[in-house]
């Protein structure tokens, strides 16, 4: 039974306070910055920090845990989920956000106030589970 399609309100709420932080991308919590994956692989390593506006590829998992997949500046934005990492039979989104500092409490129990979580999200493009089993030619 396919999954109920989110509506962009439900995204920008799931998506506000998310802490930057997934098995693809890490912060630095300590310094709250966090580096664009583009302009890491071409030898750039300019930090992304609170205030800066960056362009973020999520995906979910069993209809309910959002991983980040990917975070670029603006300058390496990708705005198509087909795009950015093709079409998969799970909901999928790419946003942009403003970095904000609302701090993360991590599941071993401590606090880190300087880490970069979403703010001012904006949905550019959302791609719903239905969509991978739809179009299959879509995917690559
Ligand atoms: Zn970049």
């Amino acid at each position: 039974m396919p999954l109920p399609r989110r509506t962009e309100a439900d995204l920008r709420r799931e998506f506000t306070g998310l802490v930057v932080e997934s098995l693809a991308v890490r912060q630095d919590v300590d310094r709250g910055t966090v580096r664009c994956g583009a302009c890491a692989r071409a030898g750039d390593d300019a930090d992304l920090g609170v205030g800066d506006i960056v362009v973020v590829v999520l995906r979910n998992y069993e209809g309910f845990t959002w991983e980040i997949q990917d975070v670029s500046c603006t300058e390496h934005r990708v705005e198509r989920v087909a795009d950015a990492v093709g079409i998969e039979a799970e909901d999928q989104a790419v946003v942009s956000a403003v970095l904000e500092a609302a701090g993360y409490h991590s599941p071993d129990g401590s606090y880190h106030p300087e880490a970069l979580t979403l703010g001012d999200v904006g949905v550019l493009d959302y791609s719903p589970a239905e969509d991978g089993y739809a179009e299959p030619s879509d995917r690559d």
